[in-house]
């Protein structure tokens, strides 16, 4: 399995497969999305053999994230591709819940396992406010397939803004009682083009975190392949609440994934200064050298990133990288 110098073991991979976004998230790509060059994405068989690579080191869950990975067309086949890759237990997909409705009985006949679906408020005018449009009816009409569907788990993620949806947590953690849901609060993290905004808006998950647990809620153990979330249970909800708290001191301690950007980038840290290309041992196939490669650049994962001390490393939005 994969290690790096701290001892920590990497079974978890977060594979981006475009980092175009159609949505116009105000902490994140409040201008939309902007094409500096042609894009030059994984193709198929490239997100393939690296997948497998990853998979031979161990890897045992796949997260594909953007951008917004449902904008890719062969976005039903990377999901097979993926699932059927040895080695892979479990496949879950980020979205913005763009055509949710639509689509999620397809990704759930893929054989996706998973799900965790973008969304900051129950209520459209505020949604507008902050994601620059109201998609809550394709969202709960999404929802309800994705429940009754083959996938085993549906997540929700909501970035708790200071001046705006803040005031709709108790409304947020109200939606869970009746609906099985996982409702993860993200901590807003500051990336290279939200610093003002970043300032105006962070409200520590600790002050979440105390304000649910003064309610009721206790705390869950992690799974085997836990993301970073601390889970929330309680007895009067059939939802989980969870935190993703990057500013949390030992938040980068039990660190367990590595990112893939969607040219084919091996990122060590969300908030690393760049990342280390595959893609050349991709396209010549040679994947004796692509698995030794990633091995070895292991070795330079950092300790911890530096978002506490205002640093984003080269992390311009979350977008070009998928979180
Ligand atoms: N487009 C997909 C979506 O919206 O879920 C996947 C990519 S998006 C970057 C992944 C998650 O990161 C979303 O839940 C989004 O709300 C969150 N996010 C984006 N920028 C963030 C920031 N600066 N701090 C915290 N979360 C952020």
């Amino acid at each position: 399995m994969l290690q790096d110098p701290q001892g920590r073991k990497f079974s978890y991979l977060r594979l981006s497969i475009t980092d175009l976004c159609n949505y116009r998230c105000t902490y994140c790509l409040p201008d939309g999305y902007k094409c500096n060059s042609k894009p030059d994405y994984l193709s198929l068989d490239e997100i393939k053999m690296v997948v497998a690579s990853f998979a031979r080191h161990g890897i045992n869950k796949v997260r594909i994230t953007g951008g917004e990975p449902s904008l890719r067309r062969d976005l039903p086949e990377i999901i097979t591709a993926i699932k059927n890759t040895p080695g892979i237990e479990k496949v879950a997909l980020t979205t913005n819940a763009h055509q949710l409705d639509r689509k999620v009985q397809q990704w759930a006949d893929c054989g996706l396992d998973a799900i965790n679906i973008s969304c900051d408020s129950l209520d459209g005018r505020m949604m507008k406010a902050i994601i620059g449009r109201d998609n809550l009816a394709e969202m709960m009409a999404g929802i309800d397939i994705a429940l009754k569907s083959p996938i085993k788990q549906v997540k929700i993620n909501t970035v708790l803004l200071k001046q705006h949806n803040y005031k709709q947590l108790d409304q947020l953690i109200d939606w869970v009682k009746d609906t099985p849901i996982s409702l993860r609060f993200i901590e807003l993290m500051q990336t290279i083009d939200n610093k003002e905004y970043f300032k105006a808006n962070h409200v520590s998950a600790e002050e979440i975190g105390k304000h649910i647990e003064s309610n009721g809620w206790a705390q869950i153990l992690r799974g085997k392949n836990a993301g970073p979330a601390k889970e929330f249970c309680h007895p009067e909800y059939d939802g989980h609440i969870g935190f993703i708290a990057p500013y949390s001191n030992d938040f980068c301690a039990s660190c367990n994934r590595l990112r893939i950007s969607s040219v084919g980038k091996l990122h060590l840290c969300l908030f690393g200064e760049s990342g280390y290309s595959l893609r050349d041992l991709i396209v010549k196939g040679r994947e004796t050298e692509l698995d030794q490669f990633i091995a070895n650049v292991l070795q330079d994962k950092p300790d911890t990133h530096f978002l506490h001390q205002g640093f984003s490393g080269g992390t311009t939005d979350l977008a070009m990288l998928g979180g």
